[in-house]
């Protein structure tokens, strides 16, 4: 299956996509992860890519899309992969169907398109934790850690992540509204739109996913 998360910050998109790749051996590709790791290793896109993050905005297209597609090349053409954060722009969807039909790679299957109230979002971005050392996502009120502060599976620190600060995460907000029709739309023409509601526990909304993709034929359930 190929598939991509779309749906605003806070959402929960990585936190479901972690959890198919564990259990279904998809390959997920985070854009966020990865430009945070650039950041954090110094790489100049990293650089770049720094100051946009930290006020709320859209890193933009040239920068994100090639770091992207740079790691979808490497996959086998039919290879199973869960994109989560990219695409986030209609152009970033164009140049992504673009790229995989120049590869000759099988086409993405479905846009699943996480939503939720802007209320739940709040509290769940204003909540959250992730490792410092591999990114793991918690939350202090709906996935905690075993030991408090302290991540279950390597044992990092865990921390809040600067952009999940109250102002930044309602540009973030902001940004995704202003930005989300058109890559909806893109889909929706596409007929591969499919609204995913969210909001409940992690194994409900996991079961609900797994519902979904075995109705379309993605997933042999059983
Ligand atoms: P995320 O972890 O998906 O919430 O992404 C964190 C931040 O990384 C976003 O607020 C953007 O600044 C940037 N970012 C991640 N993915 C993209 C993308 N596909 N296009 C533009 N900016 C992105």
């Amino acid at each position: 299956m190929r598939l991509v998360f779309l749906g605003p910050p806070g959402a929960g998109k990585g936190t479901v996509a972690g959890l198919l790749s564990a259990r279904q051996g998809v390959i997920h590709i985070g854009s966020g992860d990865l430009l945070r790791e650039a950041a954090a290793q110094g790489e100049p896109l990293g650089r770049k890519a720094r100051g946009y993050m930290e006020k709320g905005a859209l890193v933009p297209d040239e920068l994100v899309t090639g770091m992207v597609l740079g790691f979808l090349e490497k996959l086998e053409g039919s290879q199973g992969f869960v994109l989560d954060g990219f695409p986030r722009t209609a152009r970033q969807a164009e140049d992504l169907d673009e790229a995989l039909a120049r590869w000759n790679h099988r086409p993405v299957h479905l846009a699943v398109n996480f939503t939720v109230s802007r209320e739940k979002i709040v509290e769940r971005l204003s909540g959250r934790r992730v490792c410092s050392q591999c990114g793991t996502p918690f939350h202090t009120a709906t996935l905690r850690p075993k030991k408090e502060g302290v991540c279950d599976r390597c044992g990092g620190a865990l921390a809040i992540r600067p952009d999940d600060e109250s102002q930044t995460v309602l540009k973030r907000l902001d940004v995704y509204e202003e930005t989300a029709r058109p890559l909806l739309d893109f889909y929706e023409r596409q007929g591969k739109l499919r609204s995913f509601p969210v909001g409940r526990g992690l194994e409900e909304e996991y079961g609900s996913l797994v519902e979904l993709l075995t109705a379309e034929r993605l997933l042999n359930q059983g």
